[in-house]
């Protein structure tokens, strides 16, 4: 709940209008006080010591608050810069973080957006028959139109797009940058090319996509891609001289015509596009990906360069996965594994630090110091206990930033009942 207010409530107050005030915010004065509002709030959802450093902020995967305000400013800038195209200046100044990030200018310039546009017109028919229906018989397949199936699909190594008609089986191959939605929407435009080209008249026919995105797209009557237009006013040309209905049919269910589309919008991602790209505008996902990226890099050069913290950054670093894993923890829970992967836990080192024990001598082997990274890494007294909620006998250096939280959390709750 804690995490909630922050991330939705308490950060977007501050994030608001980022792009007028971002570079004030790169100052070490604001970092610092920007930094205590983040760790007030770390403190509240982990409900850690006191005293605990800012390497929560790694455990709970919260950007540095200066870092999440210049990825805010610079996302605002570009979805202005894609919309309205304003004129750019010596991008001295607040637009100044354009610089900062690489291409992206120009991305923004070759932008798929439009501003939206109603179109009240529509030719063609878009139909969601239930799965249901295309398991029983379905009956708009038993009559005498013309069916063609069309499939994009995206590959780690490209993009593609397939056509499969009457007499024609065919595959395209797209750049790396087009979308899903823009590779589906190519293979409807090209097989209404094909048709057009063989002059169809007075023609039933089907079009058949699994993409519901892209039909639900074309149902609609107000457009906001170029893409998507130029798709829409593609089937309406059709649609003039032709019966045109759209369908959709599951994907990878079995249904022989999609499964053909499926195999040509594959074998063309498998090979490698030859021409200028990109061949489609962008749009705001490959924009906010790339600002995405870029405040990563920023944040692990913060991670590396900031001082301190030693232990955390042996135990931890910025980790979604890991981040939601342990919010899956209990609040007592989650108070142990903080304790125990920044180091200020209830051991004798910390405890000593604090004046509240007179020693900081380990007390299950009375040899070495007890501080957190001893008790998890290497304590002889508690190998047996290691091996069995950690499953080895001594820790490795690799071993620490993919240690099992829950299993951590029973191997250091010893501390609580002594
Ligand atoms: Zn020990």
């Amino acid at each position: 709940m804690a995490l909630w207010i922050y991330t939705q409530m308490v950060r977007p107050i501050i994030l608001y209008g980022a792009l007028v005030w971002w570079s004030k915010s790169i100052q070490q004065t604001a970092i610092t006080k920007l930094g205590k509002v983040q760790r007030l709030a770390c403190l509240c959802i982990t409900g850690a010591m006191r005293t605990t450093p800012t390497g929560m902020e790694a455990l709970l995967n919260l950007p540095p608050l200066h870092i999440a305000i210049q990825e805010e400013a610079a996302t605002q800038a570009l979805m202005l810069h894609m919309k309205v195209n304003f004129k750019l200046g010596n991008l001295t100044g607040h637009l100044n973080i354009l610089n900062k990030i690489k291409n992206t200018i120009s991305m923004a310039q070759v932008s798929d957006h439009i501003d939206p546009t109603l179109c009240f017109t529509k030719g063609y028919t878009v139909t969601f028959p239930e799965r249901i229906e295309w398991k029983t018989n379905p009956k708009w397949m038993n009559d005498d139109s013309h069916k063609w199936y069309t499939d994009g699909s995206k590959t780690l190594y490209g993009v593609g797009a397939g056509v499969v008609g009457p007499r024609i089986h065919k595959s395209y191959t797209l750049t790396r940058d087009t979308t899903i939605f823009q590779a589906e929407l190519y293979a409807i435009m090209e097989a209404v090319n094909i048709m057009q080209r063989r002059n169809h008249k007075r023609v039933k026919i089907k079009v058949l996509s699994d993409s519901q995105s892209v039909l639900k797209a074309l149902d609609n009557y107000t457009y906001n891609s170029k893409t998507l237009l130029e798709c829409h006013k593609a089937l309406n040309n059709l649609a003039s001289k032709n019966n045109v209905s759209l369908i959709w049919v599951p994907g990878h269910e079995g249904y022989d015509g999609n499964e053909k589309a499926d195999f040509q919008a594959k074998k063309g991602a498998d090979e490698n596009f030859i021409g200028p790209s990109p061949m489609f505008g962008f749009n705001k996902n490959n924009l906010k990906q790339k600002v995405k990226y870029w405040a990563k890099t920023l944040l692990n050069q913060h991670w590396n360069n900031v001082e301190g913290l030693r232990h955390s950054k042996k135990f931890l670093s910025f980790n979604a996965k890991r981040a939601n894993m342990a919010l899956t923890l209990n609040k007592k829970s989650i108070r142990t594994l903080t304790g125990a992967l920044t180091g200020h836990f209830t051991c004798n080192k910390h405890l000593h630090k604090l004046g509240i024990t007179n020693t900081s001598t380990c007390r299950f082997c009375c040899e070495d110091e007890e501080s957190m990274e001893h008790l998890i890494i290497e304590c002889p007294g508690l190998t047996h206990r290691r091996k069995r909620f950690l499953n080895k006998f001594m820790l490795a250096d690799e071993d620490l930033q993919s240690l099992p939280q829950k299993d951590l959390v029973q191997f250091i709750s010893i501390l609580n009942s002594q």
